[in-house]
C-alpha cells in the first residue's frame, strides 16, 4: 500500500516520528508493526530499503500510520527517510505481530521499555486513554539520559490525567545530561522493580527494546520468580 509522508516530529534527542497517510483505510491493533520500503536509497545500506517498525500511533488517532525511530548516521535507510520531502510516497505492508494489548484485558500490566522500545507501549497507552478504558498499566521506561526519553511530556500528561496509568522513568547516565535529574537512577534491576511494583505476583509483564535489554530484564524477572508464562517480549532486532 502506498503511504504519503505528511509530517515529521522530533520526539527526543536523535529520535523522530514520521507520519504517513495511507492510500486506503488501514486497520491495526496497538502494538503491531509494518514493513516500510523506500523507493530508492539516497545513501547505501547493506540491509537494503526495507525495515520493520512498530506503529507508534494508536488506532484511535485516525487513518494515519506513525513510526518512531532513532536516526543514526550509519544507517543509509534512516538517513534517506530523514531527508524525504513532505509528500514523498513509500510502500507499507502490514499489519504484523502478536505483541498486542487486547481492549478487554484490564490487567494489571507492567510495561518495561528500553530506549526506542517505547513505541508499542505509546500506542497501547494512547489507545487505552482515548477509549477511557480502565486497564491498569504501569510503565517503567529506561534511557541513558533524560533528553533521550521519547514521548516524555505526553506520557507524563497521560499519567496525570488517567489514574489507571502510572509512568516511571529511570536514567542510567544522569551525569551526561544538562538537566538536573531527581528521578530513578540506574538500569532496570530487582530493587527498582520491587520499589515500583508492590505486588509482583499479579501482573502480566511486557518487555520491549533491543535484544540485550530484553535478555537483561528477563534475567531480572527470573530472579524475582516471575514465571515466563506471564512475560511477553518484543525484540527490536537490528539494534
Ligand atoms: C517487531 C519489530 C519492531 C520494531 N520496531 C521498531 C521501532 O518502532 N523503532 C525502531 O527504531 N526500530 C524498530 N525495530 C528495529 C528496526 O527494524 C531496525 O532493525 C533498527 O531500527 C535498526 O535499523 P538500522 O540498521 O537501519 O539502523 P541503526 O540502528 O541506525 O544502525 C546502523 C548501524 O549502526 C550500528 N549500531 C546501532 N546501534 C549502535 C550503537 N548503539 N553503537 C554502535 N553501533 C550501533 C548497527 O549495527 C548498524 O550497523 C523493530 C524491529 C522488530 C523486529
Amino acid at each position: 500500500m502506498k503511504l504519503k509522508l505528511v509530517k515529521k516530529d522530533l520526539e527526543a534527542v536523535g529520535t523522530k516520528s514520521f507520519f504517513w497517510e495511507p492510500e486506503n483505510q488501514v486497520s491495526y491493533l496497538p502494538g503491531q508493526y509494518y514493513y516500510f520500503t523506500l523507493p530508492e536509497l539516497k545513501y547505501p545500506d547493506p540491509r537494503g530499503a526495507t525495515r520493520h517498525f512498530t506503529i507508534s500511533s494508536s488506532p484511535t488517532e485516525g487513518n494515519i500510520l506513525r513510526f518512531t525511530t532513532k536516526i543514526r548516521e550509519e544507517s543509509g535507510f534512516k538517513k534517506t527517510v530523514d531527508e524525504l520531502e513532505i509528500g514523498s510516497v513509500i510502500e507499507g505492508e502490514g499489519p504484523n505481530g502478536t505483541f498486542i494489548l487486547d481492549d478487554k484485558d484490564m490487567g494489571p500490566h507492567i510495561f518495561i521499555a528500553g530506549g526506542i522500545g517505547i513505541t508499542p507501549f505509546r500506542s497501547m497507552i494512547k489507545n487505552v486513554c482515548d477509549k477511557n478504558l480502565m486497564t491498569e498499566i504501569c510503565l517503567i521506561y529506561s534511557n541513558s539520559t533524560p533528553e533521550e526519553i521519547t514521548f516524555r511530556k505526553e506520557l507524563e500528561v497521560l499519567s496525570l490525567s488517567h489514574k489507571n496509568i502510572k509512568v516511571d522513568f529511570t536514567v542510567s547516565h544522569p551525569e551526561e545530561s544538562a538537566e538536573k535529574w531527581d528521578g530513578n537512577i540506574g538500569r532496570i534491576d530487582e530493587n527498582l522493580i520491587k520499589n515500583l511494583v508492590p505486588d509482583i505476583a499479579k501482573p502480566t509483564w511486557w518487555i520491549c527494546g533491543p535484544p540485550p535489554m530484553i535478555d537483561g530484564v528477563e534475567a531480572v524477572l527470573g530472579k524475582l520468580n516471575i514465571s515466563t508464562g506471564r512475560v511477553k517480549t518484543e525484540k527490536f532486532t537490528g539494534y
